[in-house]
């Protein structure tokens, strides 16, 4: 089985969306028996998404929010009004989000334990710079984000999170990551996970990401430590992210 998502970063309306939508659920097997798909629209299009979804079988997820409960926090969106959304995946640390709005690791930590407040799956970003991986420093990297927010959590909430491998140098640049070094990665967040959690490791889905299209998707899904794809660019086109899912099935 494999989770394979998109990510729509600021782009498309609630129209567009409702139309995307309707063009997914027309083009995707009904069930899909070996692969879920969600897709991961901008805030303003969550409510479009869940009404255009109805009760087909595609999940939602949200790009962000804040950690606090609610309060004065202009702009802001928090995990009660997406999960009310029926919202199941929030992306926390993006490494757009980690670089251009300051989201440091502490943040991403409260921002996963309000995912998991509120019965949501987070869907944990990490990922290293182009510097960070010709100074041969990508897995310690990694392993310093994994650290950071997975550190002293119980296995319950350890079961409800996922991780995306990201390279930073791979994301938006048509450069992606070979799938021997996505498995390595991948391989390697297993190995941080199981001194996090143990036997976890061996059941957290561990999702690639950056540059994804339907000529290397099938490849990085046979990847055997990836899980899934998370899929930016490629995926506002819905011929190409119908084209991406199918390479899973
Ligand atoms: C992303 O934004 O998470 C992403 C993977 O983008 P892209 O596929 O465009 O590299």
């Amino acid at each position: 089985m494999f989770w394979i998502g998109t990510g729509w970063k600021m782009n498309h309306t609630a129209a567009e969306t409702r139309a995307y939508v309707a063009e997914l659920l027309g083009r995707l097997p009904p069930r899909p028996q070996d692969v879920s798909v969600f897709i991961v629209p901008p805030f303003t299009a969550l409510a479009a998404a869940r009404e255009a979804i109805g009760v087909a079988p595609l999940l939602l997820g949200a790009q962000n929010m804040h950690w606090a409960e609610a309060g004065a926090y202009t702009g802001e969106v928090s995990a009660e009004m997406l999960a009310k959304l029926n919202v199941r995946y929030v992306l926390v640390g993006h490494s757009e989000r980690r670089a251009m709005f300051g989201e440091t690791d502490e943040v991403v930590r409260l921002k996963l334990d309000a995912v998991l407040r509120h019965a949501m799956v987070p869907i944990l970003c990490v990922g290293e710079t182009l510097e960070q991986r010709e100074a041969g420093a990508a897995e310690s990297t990694v392993a310093a984000q994994l650290t950071a927010a997975l550190a002293d959590r119980g296995r319950e909430a350890l079961d409800s999170i996922v991780v995306a491998y990201e390279p930073v140098w791979a994301i938006g640049t048509g450069r992606t990551a070979s799938a021997d070094d996505a498995q390595a990665m991948a391989a390697s967040i297993r190995g941080e996970l199981e001194l996090l959690g143990g036997e976890v490791s061996r059941t957290m889905l561990v999702q690639y990401g950056g540059s994804v299209t339907p000529d290397n998707a099938g490849e990085l899904l046979a990847c055997p430590d990836v899980d899934g794809l998370l899929v930016g660019g490629a995926s506002l086109d819905a011929d190409k992210f119908v084209a991406i899912a199918s390479s899973g099935t």
